[in-house]
């Protein structure tokens, strides 16, 4: 099957039309293939993880920069199209595997140390992608993805803005993120309704960060508790949330009380709202609500 070109009629042929419902646009120009592979930035050892090989269209340009590539796919006839023609590249291993599910230790192990990730990915998986990426962060080099250009703003999104939220704060605490090449629709079969952008996410190592030193695990708690209803303040989020309820006893106004002071110990006014915020705002709040809530169980 030809990779690129007339993709309409080699699937036609193959009868393996595109799905919908896993987000199948492939890359019809081999160029543009080439371009967004150069965003990897890949070095001729680096063995990089694919996420949704389709019809090998961005594969065959990795794999010739790459020592190898790992690719994951979770339509079957694809695999079978693949494991049937054996027409994708020698140094590339083709696992039937659905993203969300893989065992990011196996890929660690699989590449040999921290993931270096390639995707033209589907836009429905995008949001919980991301979250995955960000839960394994300590074991991510960098992930070069093309996204929708509306999930892509919201990534690199300031405070006080309506595309700001939880991917943007989370992904700030653990990444830098840079946009790199904007592709039309026509470079898709079939056509999306939108443009897409491929942007580069650069992990930082937890031990290389200048930071401060906080609870990740509640941070993450606070920052998806804050935005859980963008138009409430913080006090109300964060009460409803229940930080303080085992210490309140179901007191209602007490809960609230101590929520509204772990908020002031964080230098924060309790009727902000979250999309304010920036990420250090958040770090003071999770170090005032961690100081707080051990004084408590203390
Ligand atoms: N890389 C190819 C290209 O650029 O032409 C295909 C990109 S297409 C936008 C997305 C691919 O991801 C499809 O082949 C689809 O079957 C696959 N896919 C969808 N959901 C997936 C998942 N959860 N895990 C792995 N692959 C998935």
């Amino acid at each position: 099957m030809t990779r690129y070109g007339n993709t309409r009629k080699s699937l036609k042929d193959e009868k393996l039309a595109p799905r919908k419902q896993l987000g199948q646009n492939f890359l019809v120009h081999k160029s543009t293939a080439e371009a967004v592979a150069r965003c990897g930035k890949i070095q001729s050892d680096d063995i990089i993880i694919e996420v949704g090989v389709g019809l090998g269209a961005l594969t065959q340009p990795i794999a010739e920069q790459a020592e190898r590539v790992i690719g994951l796919e979770l339509d079957s006839g694809l695999v079978r199209f693949h494991k049937e023609k054996k027409d994708l590249p020698d140094n590339v291993t083709l696992l039937h595997q659905d993203v969300l599910k893989a065992d990011f230790d196996e890929l660690y192990r699989l590449s040999g140390g921290p993931l270096k990730i390639m995707a033209n990915l589907p836009y429905s998986i995008s949001n919980p992608f991301l979250f995955k990426l960000i839960e394994h962060q300590e074991k991510m080099n960098w992930a070069t993805i093309m996204l929708q250009k509306e999930v892509a703003d919201r990534l690199s999104a300031e405070p006080g803005t309506k595309q700001y939220g939880i991917p943007t704060v989370l992904l700030k605490s653990c990444a830098t993120v840079k946009k790199l090449l904007t592709l039309k629709p026509t470079e898709f079969h079939p056509r999306p309704k939108i443009d897409s952008v491929v942007v580069r996410i650069e992990f930082t190592r937890i031990d290389q960060e200048d930071k401060r030193v906080y609870d990740r695990s509640l941070f993450q708690k606070i920052v998806r508790a804050a935005f859980s209803q963008r138009r409430k303040t913080l006090l109300n989020t964060l009460t409803a949330s229940g930080f303080f309820r085992a210490r309140a006893d179901g007191d209602k106004k007490l809960e609230k009380q101590l929520t509204r002071e772990a908020i002031i110990a964080g230098d924060i006014t309790p009727g902000t709202r979250a999309e304010v915020l920036d990420l250090d705002n958040f770090i003071d709040l999770t170090l005032a609500f961690s100081s707080r809530l051990a004084t408590i169980s203390a």
